[in-house]
């Protein structure tokens, strides 16, 4: 992880750390708690990665604790298999919650508690209308609400009614509580708010304890007070809920009083960051699951191949504020391409093979040639490449034709292949469609390792696979999973699906070493990119994604004043 900065090296970096830094320093908070309360509905995002990066990236920079808080109040919706791909994405990213696991629903008796007292102090009432009829009295952005005919029950009855709610006497959607705030309120949200509702549905924890639930708003704040959570940090969309979490706080005998600070969620271009709409791609079938590398889930994030630190470094680039805005995907692939140039190993792999005979290279011999790592890694050294009588080159790599600017391969051209030899094209064969097959070539033993003796010069290097050695693989090449840059902005945001997000290539070529490629790891095919093993795969037949490209979409962006960070 990240080593621990000064927090004042941290202090201006934003505005809540700034904020953080000043309650530290004035003594209004002891020690930093934060939290970051995943609803266990779906797999996380990258999204959620910025949020996490804040909650985490400040506990640790602090020296507080942050805390991991499943906010499981919603029976219907929640299932264990998120729980797990939540734990496992959180601590893929580089987090650790230690022992501050939460969930919830651990809280569900304090917070029936604390409804009671709510209703004991004439704070909170059952209402018996329908939810449409509640609807329907909540009023509008410009007009008030008006009160519910059981705003004005006793004490006693409130009591038991709500008691009865608990017991599993009344049907769903018969009763529910809310709290009894102000039905005139300009904030919606202070207009008696429904705090508990029946559901007759078993919970992944706490089973069939339960047929009562907190609504989020009630169990949101009152769950940080528990945990001792000092600074709530959460996106913009909930800021008109906070005068909600204060009344309750405030009305309440919580423990300690959080502070809620708002910063505005990451939107990014290409691509949808909502659940529901994830959900709608992982259920209708437009992607394969939620790890299918296009997806901006963090479980697809990884098996695409982005190393967990470019997404963190991609979160601190991004920053905190309070101003919506879309980031460009270019910025996070920018962020994946600096760091695996910087990690990655260097391997050959031809994508679409196109075979090469060397006619004095003797039949049945090779031989094993030095080739780098990683010329950005001293310490990542060197391996060995066989080099044989047949290879395969990259088919776009030759041209029988070639115009002005093309330097590679052509007939009776000389190029090098890269770490072995310099070679000609003495012939092409084609088959009756007129399609090259292959290439006779031949090469010059003197120029072994790359460079020629007598000092003469080549315009082309190539990559390469002796043939004879060579792992078939399948590569599979991705695009943006959307063409447009802003999907949501149109009537269905499913119309703006890239039809071809996804090429299949079969029977590449790959140099024998990345055979042994572990699943997640990502190296840098020489010439094509970076790419990534997947579980598909098998040593036998390996399966590689391509997680970016070589070129520098961000920088384009950047020169040509289009991107907006
Ligand atoms: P979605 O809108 O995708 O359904 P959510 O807000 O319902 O997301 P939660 O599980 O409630 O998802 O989110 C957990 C935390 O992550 C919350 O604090 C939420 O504010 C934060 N979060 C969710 N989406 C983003 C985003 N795009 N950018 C920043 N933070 C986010
Ligand atoms: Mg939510």
């Amino acid at each position: 992880m990240s080593e621990a900065h000064a927090p004042e090296a941290e202090a201006s970096r934003d505005f809540i750390r700034e904020v953080i830094t000043q309650d530290l320093k004035s003594g209004k908070t002891d020690t930093l708690v934060t939290r970051f309360p995943p609803e266990p509905n779906g797999y996380l995002h990258i999204g959620h990665a910025k949020s996490m990066c804040l909650n985490f990236g400040v506990a640790g920079e602090f020296g507080g604790h942050c805390n991991l808080r499943f906010d499981d109040t919603n029976p219907t919706k929640e299932e264990h298999e998120y729980i797990e791909a939540i734990k496992r994405d959180v601590s893929w990213l580089g987090f650790d919650w230690g022992e501050h696991l939460y969930f919830a629903s651990g809280h569900f008796e304090t917070l029936y508690k604390w409804a009671e007292h709510l209703i004991v102090n004439g704070l909170a009432f059952v209402d018996d209308q329908t939810a449409e009829e509640i609807r329907e009295t909540r009023g509008t952005l410009t007009a008030p609400g008006t009160n519910s005919p059981f705003r004005d029950r006793s004490v006693e009855e409130n009591l038991d009614l709500f008691r009865r709610m608990r017991s599993g006497e009344f049907a769903e959607g018969v009763r529910v509580l809310r709290a009894k705030v102000d039905m005139a309120s300009g904030n919606i949200n202070m207009r008696d708010p429904v705090i508990y509702r029946v559901l007759h549905a078993s919970h992944p924890r706490t089973g069939d304890t339960w047929c009562i639930y907190p609504t989020y708003d009630f169990a949101h704040g009152q769950s940080d007070a528990i945990e001792g959570v000092t600074h709530s940090l959460c996106t913009l969309e909930f800021a008109d809920h906070r005068p909600l979490y204060d009344w309750l706080i405030e009305n309440l005998p919580v423990p300690s009083v959080p502070r809620q600070y708002e910063f505005s969620r990451l939107n990014l271009t290409h691509t949808v960051l909502s659940k529901r709409r994830l959900i709608q791609l992982v259920e209708e079938g437009h992607v394969n699951g939620w790890d299918d590398p296009r997806m901006p889930s963090l479980c697809g994030l990884r098996r695409r191949g982005f190393p967990p630190a470019a997404v963190r470094d991609f979160a601190q680039r991004v920053g905190i504020t309070k101003s919506d805005n879309v980031i460009e995907m270019a910025l996070l692939e920018h962020c994946a391409r600096e760091l695996l140039n910087k990690i990655s190993l260097r391997r050959s792999a031809v994508l679409r093979p196109l075979k090469v005979v060397i006619e004095n290279y003797p039949e049945g011999e090779s031989e094993l040639l030095e080739a780098v790592n990683n010329p950005e890694d001293e310490g990542a050294g060197q391996r060995q490449v066989p080099f044989s009588r047949e290879l395969y080159i990259e088919r776009e790599d030759f041209m029988e034709e070639p115009p002005k600017k093309f330097f590679r391969l052509a007939p009776g051209r000389e190029v090098r292949l890269r770490y072995a030899f310099f070679i000609t094209c003495t012939d092409v064969i084609k088959d009756e469609n007129g399609e090259v097959t292959e290439l006779r070539c031949t090469y010059d033993p003197e120029t072994r390792g790359g460079d020629a003796p007598d000092g003469r010069k080549v315009k082309g290097t190539l990559h390469w696979v002796s043939a004879a050695h060579a792992v078939e693989a399948e590569v599979r090449l991705y695009e943006h999973l959307f063409t447009e840059a802003e999907p949501s902005l149109g009537a269905d945001f499913l119309d703006g699906i890239n039809p071809e997000s996804i090429e299949v290539l079969e029977g590449c070529m790959l140099e024998p070493a990345l055979a042994e490629t572990p699943v997640g790891e990502t190296v840098q095919f020489e010439r094509q990119g970076y790419f990534a093993a997947d579980p598909d795969g098998t040593p036998d037949r390996p399966v590689f994604n391509r997680t970016v490209g070589l070129r520098n979409t961000w920088a384009k962006l950047q020169a040509s004043g289009q991107a907006n960070t």
